[in-house]
């Protein structure tokens, strides 16, 4: 207890972290317990050393150990982990492996082969979840407006029902692994370092079945075409995706299945669009209609369709709003509006009498029959006057 730290791992009080770090490895490797089993005085000397590098291997309690030595860490303020050394070599195995972490011998998957099973035993991963699936739907418009009713033909991995997922043929055919003692883990002596490993009699199961199942081979689940109904929700867009929970592939040894996930795409309509939840129609008239005013009927996907009102004198781009006639919210709350919009279009393919008919009109009428014309030209005026 009275040997300095400093001493302990024959290292000068200026050394670097890195030397005092060198000089540990190379101590404890010398007095580590699996090189020298049933040594009691190399066992002290091991959790001596580690005791030291605890506190010289951290740059603040080497700070407090040069101020306040080692009575610092004894009992009190420090807490009971250090009072009088290191009391159980689990402590000084972990700081022996902290120095060598990430330095090439393994790092976390061998301290955990070195500390796990505490409880005796542990237990293999057995239970595993099924894997999840993807699925792309295309729907029509219509059916994204107003819900629809799909049947998905998907190839699953489900339960054996010859074994009820057991894998074995008989429930006496699974047997608790020999090698591993049910643990799924191997420990391997490399150097003097146990490594853990999968098991290979039973590939990490902790299990092995001794009349396999001929439906499934031993798995526990065999592949088959299923056939899920989905609800697509109204008010559905394209890249949107339903979750549907368990219908993934089933799980192994009795864990969870994996999800499905519906990815769904909405095919284009040939007049309406789509913006958020409102409809778009681009609705062509007629500039007489336009001039003089009228009744149109524009088509809906809800009903057998609305009746707009055209004033006299609308202009091109006019929009005209039909409240409730746009897509649902998918979530269930309100409604989008059809939105009509006014395409004005110029005649064409004129025969002689028209253009004689709009040539005369187009003497009666003034400016005041053109608000936007007049408009215009005032501005003009004021650029070049
Ligand atoms: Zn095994
Ligand atoms: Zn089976």
């Amino acid at each position: 207890m009275a040997d300095d730290y400093y001493d302990l791992l024959k290292v000068p009080r200026t050394a670097t972290a890195d030397e005092i770090k060198k000089a540990y490895r190379k101590k404890a490797l010398k007095y580590h317990p699996d090189k020298n089993p049933g040594d009691p005085d190399a066992e002290k000397r091991f959790k001596d050393i580690s005791e030291a590098y605890e506190v010289l291997g951290d740059e603040k309690k080497r700070q407090t150990y040069d101020r306040y030595g080692k009575d610092a860490f004894a009992g009190g303020a420090a807490g009971p982990q250090h009072s009088g050394g290191f009391s159980s070599m689990e402590e000084a195995l972990r700081t022996f492996m902290g120095a060598f972490g990430g330095g090439g011998m393994g790092g976390g998957d061998a301290f955990e082969s070195y500390f796990g099973g505490g409880g005796g035993g542990g237990n293999a991963k057995t239970h595993r979840q099924g894997a999840s699936k993807r699925v792309n739907l295309t729907i029509s418009f219509e059916e994204a407006a107003k819900g629809v009713d799909k049947e998905l033909a998907i190839t699953n991995y489900v339960t054996c029902s010859t074994c009820q997922g057991r894998g074995a043929a008989s429930s006496q055919g699974v047997k608790k692994c020999t090698r591993c003692k049910g643990a799924g883990q191997v420990y391997e002596q490399r150097g003097f370092f146990s490594m853990s490993m999968a098991c290979p009699d039973c590939h990490g199961e902790g299990q092995v079945i001794s009349d396999p199942c001929t439906a499934c081979r031993g798995q526990g689940v065999v592949k088959e075409k299923q056939h899920v109904k989905v609800h697509i929700p109204a008010g559905i867009d394209s890249g949107m995706r339903l979750k549907m929970s368990g219908y993934g592939d089933a799980g192994m040894g009795g864990g969870p299945a994996g999800d499905l996930y519906v990815f769904v795409t909405v095919e284009p309509h040939e007049v309406f669009e789509r913006e958020g939840n409102d409809i778009l129609l681009d609705l062509p008239i007629t500039f007489t209609e336009a001039a003089l005013g009228s009744k149109k009927e524009v088509p809906s996907l809800f009903s057998n369709g609305s009746r707009i009102t055209i004033p006299e004198g609308t202009q091109n781009g006019k929009v005209f709003r039909v409240r409730g006639e746009g897509f649902p919210n998918v979530h269930g709350q309100g409604k989008g509006d059809l939105l009509v919009r006014i395409f004005v279009e110029t005649p064409t393919k004129l025969t002689d009498q028209q253009k004689q008919l709009l040539q005369e009109f187009s003497n009666s009428a003034s400016l005041s029959n053109q608000p936007k014309q007049q408009g215009f030209l005032d501005k003009i005026k004021g650029l070049f006057s």
